[in-house]
């Protein structure tokens, strides 16, 4: 398969280094309240992308943090009068039913920003001694910019518009999240204030806590090594968080730490990003609680190519709706033509796709789940008639790329039966020639007869049908 590394500027083939698991890290959650549907554009992307691998073949093993400690959390918990951890568990159990009714797997590990203190701060250590991080006088502790003269490659920094020399001296410790265009020493270590209440431990630098940056070089460290396959999350991770990421990494442990890097453009809504802090977000529950199934926003979100910008609308949830519909009947309709097809669990490895070899095709091209899309639709019309052996590939080949994009479709339920009777299939056919001989008043008479029997006519592919009221 390959993929858009965000590094070298061009999709790459994806290969697992060590030949046989895939291993790969995402940036989770913050957990302070409920994840919006753009934060699940990302989760459900990497889901795909991970999907996509082991129809692929390949095993994986996906590690992705929860942030449970940082200004945010922090600030959520004071304001909630709840420890840290209650608080933070809360928010995590609603992101995991969430992305359980996303159909996004588990990760493989979930480590928690809190647990992990110890190995942040052995981290620290490490880049104090080697010359990186240096303590302020505050009892704050900083990363060197200057002494990792490779900064800013992921971003491209050297080709923006940023006075590299400039602003090297800056510090940033007021905050976990700045400003994008500010280039600066930034935090690893936060000396204790005020306002964070007793959410503080020990170090030797005196008490505080980590720097959000940190954490998932911390935890990358202890669960993927210096060396892994793929690191991942949102756009607006690019800078300064990610290059954060890897200015530790590679100073602290020498590797080369992710060998690719995949970034999710930004959902829109109303044109502009979807945040929480602009507060111009949908989460799942409300969409949920205007009827639409938290499948139907996996679909809308699967939408786009995940390289571009995407628009959120109500609009679009109402055709994913009317889209998952029509693929449920065509399963239907492929079934009753070929009862043989009964289970939808895929025979693996998938081999041949039949009609939807090229849904599959670009699925594999930079994760293409809008084309993809695009032609299983394209498809669908032209199951109608085929073989056997065709409808036996197909129908495999269809479900895997269900399984691959993670989409769950709602079983077809026909209509029941009815028995229509005989007086009534008889005034029916009267109508009919009625209207043949365009014997219109007559018409009209028998629709209201049949109405007042509590049946009424509706045109149909087959002709008009007669169904009760
Ligand atoms: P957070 O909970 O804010 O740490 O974000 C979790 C993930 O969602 C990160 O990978 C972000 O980059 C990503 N993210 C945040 N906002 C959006 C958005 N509007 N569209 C897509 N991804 C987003
Ligand atoms: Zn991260």
């Amino acid at each position: 398969m390959k993929l858009y590394d965000t590094a070298q500027g061009k999709p790459v083939e994806l290969q697992a280094i060590d030949g046989e698991t895939y291993r790969f890290y995402c940036c989770g959650p913050t957990v302070y309240g409920p994840a919006h549907i753009g934060n699940f554009r990302t989760f459900i992307l990497q889901d795909t992308l991970r999907r996509t691998l082991e129809v692929g073949g390949l095993q994986t093993y996906h590690v992705r943090n929860l942030t449970d400690v940082d200004d945010k959390t922090i600030k959520g918990a004071l304001a909630a009068g709840k420890p840290l951890g209650e608080f933070t568990a809360g928010w995590t159990d609603k992101f995991h039913a969430d992305c359980n009714a996303l159909n996004c797997q588990p990760p493989h590990v979930e480590p928690s920003a809190v647990e992990h203190i110890p190995h942040q701060i052995a981290m620290i250590e490490e880049l104090v001694e080697k010359g990186n991080a240096y303590a302020g006088q505050d009892g704050s502790v900083y990363f060197k910019i200057s002494s990792y003269p490779e900064y800013g490659t992921l971003s491209k920094l050297d080709t923006r518009e940023l006075d590299l020399g400039k602003t090297q001296n800056d510090r940033v410790n007021n905050a976990d999240e700045y400003d994008k265009d500010s280039l600066s020493d930034f935090v690893l270590w936060k000396a204790r204030k005020d306002e964070d209440g007793e959410h503080y431990w020990e170090s030797p630098w005196g008490q505080g806590r980590p720097g959000w940056h940190l954490e998932c070089s911390a935890m990358i460290k202890e669960y993927l090594g210096d060396t892994f396959d793929l690191h991942g999350g949102g756009v607006d991770l690019v800078f300064p968080h990610h290059e954060n990421e890897i200015a530790q990494s590679k100073c602290a442990c020498g590797g080369d730490f992710a060998k690719h890097w995949f970034h999710v453009t930004h959902l829109l809504v109303d044109g502009g990003k979807m945040s929480k802090s602009l507060g111009n977000f949908y989460t799942l529950s409300d969409l949920e609680d205007k009827g639409y199934s938290a499948m139907e926003v996996r679909y809308v979100l699967l939408g786009a190519h995940y390289r571009k910008p995407m628009n959120f609308t109500l609009d679009s949830l109402h055709a994913a709706q009317e889209a998952l519909g029509k693929l449920s009947r065509a399963i239907y309709d492929l079934q009753q033509e070929h009862p043989e097809l009964e289970t939808t669990s895929v025979t693996m490895p998938v081999t041949d796709f039949g009609l939807f070899q090229d849904a599959w095709n670009v699925l594999q091209f930079d994760l293409n789940t809008q084309a993809a899309i695009g032609k299983i639709f394209a498809q669908l019309k032209r199951l109608k008639g085929i073989s056997p052996a065709e409808a036996a590939s197909s129908w495999n080949g269809l479900n895997a790329l269900l399984q691959a994009l993670g989409v769950i479709v709602p079983i077809f339920e026909p209509a029941p039966q009815v028995t229509v009777p005989s007086e009534i299939s008889a005034l029916a056919d009267e109508r009919n020639t009625a209207k043949a001989n365009k014997d219109w008043a007559r018409a009209d008479e028998i629709r209201d007869e049949l109405k007042g029997l509590g049946w009424v006519l509706e045109d149909s592919p087959t002709g008009t049908i007669a169904k009760p009221l």
